[in-house]
């Protein structure tokens, strides 16, 4: 049995306020014992001085995305809507292979722990080689993306996504572009089939995802929400992030996407609706009656002008609210949550809807729930060592009181502030660098 004890100099532990002096101590990946107003370090306690809170749970990424960052976003003129962002992305998704996938996930999930994320929530739809055809390993992309995770020491699940159709026209769906046809398995049966031979280990679980209601039938997802329910797995979809898929969704099938979701049996208290940009109000009362989690994009939404999701009246529906850095054109939880608040405030012309406590809960303890470990975003007795470590020596957070902390953090930290990160006891970024991947020297080589 493996037993260190830690003393934090400030703390969260998920709820409540920030707490001072507290002695942690961590039994095999597991929180063991909390002892609080401890003043002093025990000998042989390691300090963690600053700030510590719950990992940090990135709930929708696309690793692969990382290759686009810089490379879209300064195209006004020539990519005015995620239309045309999405054919430069799938440029990308084109020149992918197994091995080269690790290497830029090894990188971007590095990237990811050096900035506080604990856990990684990977939207996986790049399945098959470039003409479409299985690898000899049907699941080479997957396992790639397991692998990096492995190496960064990052908690994970692999959301594998079923894809099946091009797009959602009037007169029903079209058959996969040549680039889809890398994501598309034949059918939803198939989709079952090559997910069941992924295999979970300790800190990596395997969910499941429909990419969304212009990529499969409401059958095909069924058969999806079924498999994920008879495993008691999480399952994502990409839900009404443009205007346009909620116009073709209502005159192919006379119901909005989420409709169609639930009438389909995936909306539940697993399931995890990425975007939900553009909803109704029966819409929101059909996700917050289930007790869904939505996970908001705000830095990817803002870079697309998808619009901005009514987050407030998703929490007064109901639903949870968890955080995702998707396309990745910036990695750190503390700009989503705070753009969460900001955002509605822009939107409604009114400050104050999300309290720091709710900005900083979609960042740990609902992503964690969304992605299926739910005993993790908390510094509780029996939760999963997983922690994220701010210096308050930096400019943006010296001096702040310990009763601001918690707002000084949500709303003026960045990803430079983590100094140190735990996951399963133990410390895979340890002074600001990453114990085991050089991550700019890793990010530079795969991007080449
Ligand atoms: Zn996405």
């Amino acid at each position: 049995m493996t037993s260190t004890t830690y003393w934090l100099e400030h703390s969260w532990p998920g709820q409540g306020e920030v707490d001072s002096s507290v002695l942690l101590e961590v039994d095999n990946g597991v929180i063991s014992k909390v002892t609080r107003g401890v003043q002093a370090p025990p000998p042989g306690s390691k300090v963690l001085n600053g700030l510590t809170i719950p990992g940090l749970a990135n709930a929708h990424s696309h690793a692969f995305h990382r290759a686009l960052r810089g490379r879209t976003e300064g195209r006004g003129a020539s990519t005015t809507t995620f239309w045309d962002w999405r054919d430069q992305m799938y440029e990308v998704a084109g020149s992918l292979n197994p091995d080269l996938l690790h290497r830029l996930a090894r990188a971007t999930f590095a990237e990811m722990a050096q900035a506080g994320i604990t856990l990684v929530g990977e939207f996986h739809y790049v399945h098959h080689d470039v003409d479409g055809s299985e690898y000899s390993n049907p699941n080479a992309m997957g396992e790639a993306l397991l692998a990096a995770a492995r190496d960064a020491g990052v908690r994970f699940t692999l959301l594998d996504v079923c894809y099946l159709h091009g797009g959602l026209g009037p007169d029903g769906y079209d058959e996969p572009s040549p680039i889809q046809r890398r994501f598309a398995d034949s059918d939803a049966d198939a989709w079952t089939r090559r997910v069941a031979a992924l295999k979970p280990s300790e800190t990596v679980r395997v969910g499941a995802a429909v990419h969304s209601v212009r990529a499969v039938d409401p059958s095909s997802v069924t058969t999806v929400a079924r498999w994920a329910d008879q495993r008691a797995v999480p399952l994502h979809a990409h839900l009404s992030e443009q205007e346009a898929e909620n116009e073709q969704c209502l005159a192919a099938h006379g119901a909005t996407p989420t409709q169609v979701l639930f009438d389909s049996g995936a909306v539940n208290d697993r399931f995890t609706a990425v975007h939900g940009t553009h909803l109704s109000v029966i819409d929101l009362a059909t996700l917050g009656g289930a007790g869904a989690t939505v996970c908001l994009c705000p830095t990817t939404e803002r870079d697309l002008a998808d619009g901005i999701g009514q987050a407030g009246a998703m929490v007064a529906a109901g639903a949870a609210l968890a955080v995702g850095t998707d396309s990745q054109s910036v990695i750190d939880l503390f700009e989503e949550s705070r753009a969460i608040e900001l955002d509605e405030r822009l939107r409604v012309r009114q400050r104050g809807h999300h309290s720091p406590t709710a900005l900083l809960t979609a960042a740990t303890a609902a992503g964690y729930e969304s992605l299926g470990w739910g005993k993790g975003g908390n510094l509780d007795v029996g939760s999963l060592a997983d922690l994220t470590n701010l210096s308050l020596d930096s400019p943006r957070l010296a001096g702040q009181r310990v009763s601001d902390l918690l707002a000084g953090a949500v709303f003026a930290a960045t990803a430079s502030d983590v100094q140190h990160v735990m996951v399963a006891g133990e410390m895979i970024v340890s002074d600001g660098h990453h114990t085991r991947v050089d991550v700019a020297a890793e990010l530079r080589e795969a991007l080449q």
